[in-house]
C-alpha cells in the first residue's frame, strides 16, 4: 500500500528532528499526516486526532485556513521573494515591523527578521554583543540563561539552552554562556557577581518555560530580574517564541508580568506555522543607539530575513487573532483546561501537580505528592501513547527526571473540544494507572 511504501521510504531516507533515531528507524512514523482542519489533524489511514500541542506550540489559529493560503498565493504570484539586505525592502516586511511595534511589550519598536526561533536567539546574542561593542564596553559578552530553558538548536541557542541534555548532545559549545537557577532571582545575582557584572552582555529568559517542562515563574521573579538587570546595566532579553501571539492569554507572555524587556525573540505563532518566520525586536533606546553609534555595516542577516510571503502570512495571521478574539479565548479556555486538569488530579492518584497560563499547560506525575517522588518508569510517555490511540496527540517532558505532559492546543479551541480532550486524557491516564498497578 501507499502507506507502507511511504513508511519504508521514511525509515530509509528521512532523518527526523528531535526523534529517537533507533526507534524511528525500526518502526517508522506513527502518523503520516495528510490534512489539517481546525484543531484536528488527519493521517493517511484516516485517523483523526486532536492536535493538543498546536503541532509544535505554533499553529495558534488552527489548521486549514484558506484565507492564509490565498494571501500566500497572491504574494507568491506578485513578489515571491526579493532581498531585504542593504537598501532593499518590501511592503509586507515593512507593515509587519510596524504592526509588531504596535503590539509588543514596552517600547520594543524595531524588528530584525529571521526564519525561526533558533535563528532569532543567535541573532539576539549577536545584536546584544554588537550593542556593547558600539557602546564602548566590548568586555560585555557573556550571556546568562536559566536552567530548564530551551532556546533552540543553532550554536548560540544550544549553548544558551539550560536543558543539559541538549548541550550534551554535542561535544563543543559556544563560549561565554552561563546558567542561573530558573526560579531564583538571587541565583541570577550570584552568577552576575561571580562572573563579574562588567563582563555580562545579557540575560535571556522565556516568560513561561515550555520545552523544559512548563515552568511558570512568580510575578516577583521577573520584577526582580528587571531590577537586577538595571542595577548592573545588563540587557534583558525575553524569548517569546512559544509564549508570543496569544498563547498564554495575553498578546505576549511578558504582559502578565508588567515588565518591559530590552529585546525580544519571537517565531512560531507569528505565522501560526503557515510560513517560516521569526525575529528579534529591540527597544527604541537600543535602536537609537544603534543608529547613532554605528558607522559600519550591520554584518548579520539571513537570505530569508523579511521574506515577503512569510511576512504577508504573518500580517493576516495577526489580523485573524485579533478579529476572532483569540487572545481572550486563550485566556478563557485556559481556565477551562486548567479546571479539567484539576478534576483529573482529584480523580487520579498519580497526578502530583497541574498548572496552566492561558492555553499553555501541564500535568505532572508523581508517585508521592508530599515528597515529590517520581515513578521508577515515567508515566507521561505512556499516557502520550494511550492518548494518541484515543485521538489526542501530546508531548511528554522527561528531562532532569521530570514526568510531565505538556499542552498547547490551538487558540480557537472551544469548551466542548476542551472537554473532549479531558475525556480522552481521563481514559488514557486510567489505562496507564491500571497497567502499573497490575
Ligand atoms: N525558543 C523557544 C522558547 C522555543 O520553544 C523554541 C522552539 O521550540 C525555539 C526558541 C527554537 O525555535 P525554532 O525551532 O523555530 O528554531
Amino acid at each position: 500500500s501507499k502507506i507502507e511504501e511511504l513508511r519504508e521510504l521514511d525509515k530509509k531516507h528521512y532523518l527526523h528532528p528531535t526523534s529517537p533515531i533507533g526507534a524511528q528507524q525500526e518502526h517508522g512514523p506513527a502518523f503520516i499526516f495528510t490534512k489539517g482542519e481546525g484543531i484536528y489533524l488527519t493521517d493517511m489511514s484516516d485517523q483523526k486526532v486532536i492536535d493538543g500541542m498546536s503541532s509544535l506550540w505554533n499553529v495558534n489559529i488552527g489548521h486549514g485556513r484558506s484565507e492564509i493560503s490565498e494571501v500566500a498565493s497572491k504574494q507568491m504570484s506578485t513578489l515571491a521573494f526579493s532581498s531585504s539586505f542593504a537598501t532593499f525592502s518590501n511592503e509586507p516586511a515593512i507593515r509587519l515591523s510596524a504592526k509588531l511595534a504596535e503590539i509588543a511589550p514596552g517600547d520594543l519598536t524595531a524588528t530584525f527578521f529571521t526564519s525561526g526561533g533558533s535563528e532569532s536567539n543567535d541573532t539576539a546574542y549577536k545584536l546584544a554583543r554588537h550593542y556593547w561593542i558600539l557602546k564602548g564596553e566590548p568586555k560585555r559578552k557573556k550571556i546568562i540563561s536559566r536552567t530548564h530553558s530551551y532556546h533552540g538548536v543553532a550554536m548560540g541557542a544550544t549553548s544558551a539552552t539550560g536543558i543539559q541534555a541538549f548541550r550534551d548532545f554535542t561535544n563543543s559549545l559556544a563560549p561565554d554562556f552561563h546558567y542561573a537557577d530558573h526560579m531564583s532571582s538571587e541565583a541570577l545575582r550570584q552568577v552576575i557577581e561571580s562572573e563579574g557584572p562588567e563582563t555580562i552582555a545579557a540575560f535571556i529568559s522565556e516568560p513561561v518555560q515550555g520545552a523544559g517542562g512548563l515552568h511558570i515563574a512568580t510575578k516577583e521573579y521577573f520584577k526582580a530580574v528587571r531590577e537586577i538587570c538595571d542595577e548592573y546595566g545588563i540587557l534583558f532579553i525575553t524569548d517569546e517564541v512559544i509564549t508570543g501571539f496569544g498563547r498564554t492569554g495575553t498578546y505576549f507572555g511578558m504582559d502578565h508580568y508588567d515588565v518591559a524587556p530590552d529585546m525580544m525573540c519571537f517565531a512560531k505563532g507569528v505565522t501560526s506555522g503557515y510560513a517560516q518566520l521569526g525575529g528579534v525586536m529591540i527597544s527604541s533606546r537600543m535602536h537609537e543607539d544603534f543608529t547613532k553609534l554605528s558607522t559600519g555595516t550591520l554584518l548579520h542577516g539571513y537570505t530569508y530575513s523579511g521574506h515577503p510571503v512569510a511576512c504577508a502570512v504573518a500580517l493576516r495571521n495577526l489580523e485573524i487573532i485579533e478579529r476572532e478574539n483569540l487572545i481572550a479565548n486563550s485566556s478563557q479556555m485556559g481556565v477551562e483546561m486548567l479546571n479539567g486538569f484539576k478534576n483529573l488530579q482529584d480523580t487520579f492518584e498519580s497526578i502530583g501537580d497541574v498548572r496552566a497560563l492561558g492555553l499553555m499547560g501541564a500535568i505532572e506525575f508523581m508517585k508521592d505528592k508530599e515528597k515529590g517522588d517520581r515513578f521508577p518508569q515515567p508515566l507521561a510517555p505512556m499516557v502520550v501513547t494511550e492518548a494518541a490511540k484515543r485521538g489526542l496527540i501530546l508531548r511528554s517532558v522527561v528531562f532532569n527526571g521530570q514526568d510531565t505532559l505538556v499542552f498547547s492546543p490551538p487558540l480557537i479551541i472551544t469548551k466542548e473540544q476542551i472537554n473532549d480532550m479531558i475525556s480522552i486524557l481521563h481514559e488514557a491516564i486510567k489505562a496507564v494507572e491500571t497497567s502499573i498497578i497490575q
